[in-house]
């Protein structure tokens, strides 16, 4: 038998069992056949099989992303104009810029949304105003939402078209900002006052669904992801589906459901496991407490820079057994969006009674985020078998804005992926894209390294080593879809994915991971990406 692709005179990392490291692979059909030496692989060369010369480079397993939104955040970027300091926005001369060139493809009257504006990152240290707005288009109503989503601000014809004026009062819940003597809105609106202005929300067309996956997942797989757990609702799903049908779907999808969506599954006995290697349902996802990059998680002990404040629990004890119970008894799988240590210990009292009430053999419940957390906790999660999923990046990404915040004590207890690895907990790692930054490699980076983006060490304590942070990205990502047996190592009988490094990264100083090349992604046997210049 002669291998469809032959990768040779590299440093394979293996992830199996020992950690080997391997020269060569061969494949067929899509399988790994043998995993080895230049010499064990020879005589599966045949006059049709791609022969890759690694010339010594390192490759891994391909690179599993546990938790994101990588399909909804894609159909985002076409119904919104991206306003974040990462794409490229540094001044509210920058945002007036971006938003008049969308205007000038969009006809005349219809909705310019900016997304993800942050005044703490603009030189002019100020979100923009109704005037600055004006000055990218007359013609079109334009809001901006801010990072978080709670404030926006509008333009002139948003706010005449929905006829809200300086006379207008502020609704219940919700509030205009205005000019303190003359009483003449300024743009700002508050909470509930957003509806009055955008009644309906920015939703993708089917074509735009499609083409914003379509271009995500490609933009996944430049990062060395070949497989994203996505939490998904209809309209992504059938964005997949169609890119599918195309042909064109880059990598492999493990689809997490909304927990609004499960009633629809239930009616067309959709079920978790329905699906194949390429897309697969995996779990319900449910939303919990607040996020750590607003610093709103629920926390027990307060926030430093808030003494008064524990964060965000969007549920009462009560509630959430009652959802949890709902989808349990039915026997899906759960994830839980649990994220500070108020919320974890809550879903650790909702699945002890529910894994009591209905028992079930290998469970592998899942806590997203699982934030902060403490020995106890720890020990309650490994025994009630609740698989955490921490964030990749934030040590590094937001790790400057979370010390004044959480402090460095309790730094040593978030992102614990020693303390998991430790328990003998199969702790994986995410993005949370498009809430935070997408690059596995970051990811790498700031769980080896638990350095801020200043330089700043925190939560020291938590390092673990780059072995063990691709094992995160890898067989313990590929544990947590039961994908174990396919995925996550290099092995013979399993799915031939792999991401290919311009630098080794097991060598390279660890404070360079995060600028290590991707050179090429392969899933199913196939080269989905490779460097221009590699
Ligand atoms: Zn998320």
């Amino acid at each position: 038998m002669f291998a469809d692709l032959i990768l040779k005179n590299g440093k394979i990392v293996t992830i199996d069992d020992k950690e080997s490291i391997a020269e060569a692979v061969a494949v067929k059909y899509g399988r790994i056949i043998e995993v080895g030496s230049n010499d064990d692989v020879k005589d599966y060369i045949g006059s049709d099989t791609k022969v890759i010369d690694l010339k010594g480079r390192t490759v891994t397993p391909g690179l599993i992303d546990s938790h994101c939104h990588m399909t909804s955040t894609g159909a985002r970027k076409y119904v919104s104009v991206e306003l974040s300091e990462e794409s490229g926005i540094h001044s509210i001369a920058d945002i007036q810029k971006r938003l008049a060139e969308r205007a000038k493809v969009t006809p005349k009257g219809e909705w310019i949304y900016g997304a993800n504006e942050d005044d703490s990152k603009l030189t002019d240290k100020r979100h923009p105003t109704r005037w600055d707005l004006d000055e990218a288009s007359l013609d079109h109503p334009i809001t901006v939402t801010t990072r978080g989503g709670h404030f926006h601000v509008a333009n002139s014809k948003a706010f005449e078209m929905a006829n809200v004026s300086k006379d207008t009062p502020d609704p219940a819940g919700g509030m205009f900002e205005r000019d303190p003597v003359t009483g003449e809105l300024t743009g700002g609106v508050h909470e509930k006052a957003t509806r009055i202005i955008t009644p309906v929300r920015p939703t993708p067309t089917r074509e735009q669904a499609y083409k914003g996956a379509k271009q995500q997942l490609l933009d996944c797989a430049a990062a060395g992801l070949t497989c994203v757990h996505d939490s998904i609702g209809q309209s992504q799903i059938r964005a997949i589906n169609d890119l599918r049908n195309k042909g064109e779907l880059a990598i492999r999808i493990r689809i997490d459901v909304g927990k609004d969506h499960w009633p629809d599954l239930e009616k067309v006995g959709l079920f978790q496991g329905f699906g194949d290697d390429w897309v697969r349902i995996t779990a319900i996802k449910f939303f919990w407490d607040g996020a750590i990059s607003a610093r709103t998680a629920a926390v027990t002990e307060p926030y430093l820079h808030r003494p008064d404040f524990y964060g965000v629990l969007g549920t009462t004890p009560e509630l959430a057994m009652e959802e949890l119970e709902e989808a349990y008894k039915e026997g899906y799988r759960i994830v839980t969006h649990a994220n500070g240590d108020a919320a974890i210990a809550l879903y650790c009292d909702v699945m002890e009674v529910l894994q009591k009430k209905y028992p079930r053999k290998d469970p592998r419940n899942r806590d997203i985020h699982c934030t902060v957390v403490n020995p106890k906790l720890i020990a309650r999660l490994k025994k009630l078998d609740i698989l955490p999923t921490i964030f990749g990046p934030y040590a590094y990404y937001h790790g400057d804005k979370l010390l004044p915040a959480f402090g460095e004590e309790r730094l040593e207890w978030m992102f614990a992926a020693r303390s998991f690895l430790d328990a003998g907990i199969k702790v994986s790692a995410h993005s949370d894209y498009g809430a935070g930054p997408m690059p596995p490699l970051m990811g790498i980076h700031a769980l080896v390294n638990r350095v801020t983006k200043a330089g700043k060490p925190i939560g020291q304590s938590q390092r673990i080593s780059v072995m063990e942070a691709l094992k995160l990205y890898t067989i313990n990502a590929a544990y947590h879809a039961f994908d174990e047996d396919k995925l996550g190592s290099l092995e013979v009988g399993k799915l031939a994915d792999f991401t290919v490094y311009g630098k080794d990264i097991l060598t390279v100083p660890t404070m360079e991971l995060i600028d290590v090349p991707i050179d090429m992604t392969i899933v199913d046997g196939k080269i989905v990406y490779e460097r221009a210049d590699a």
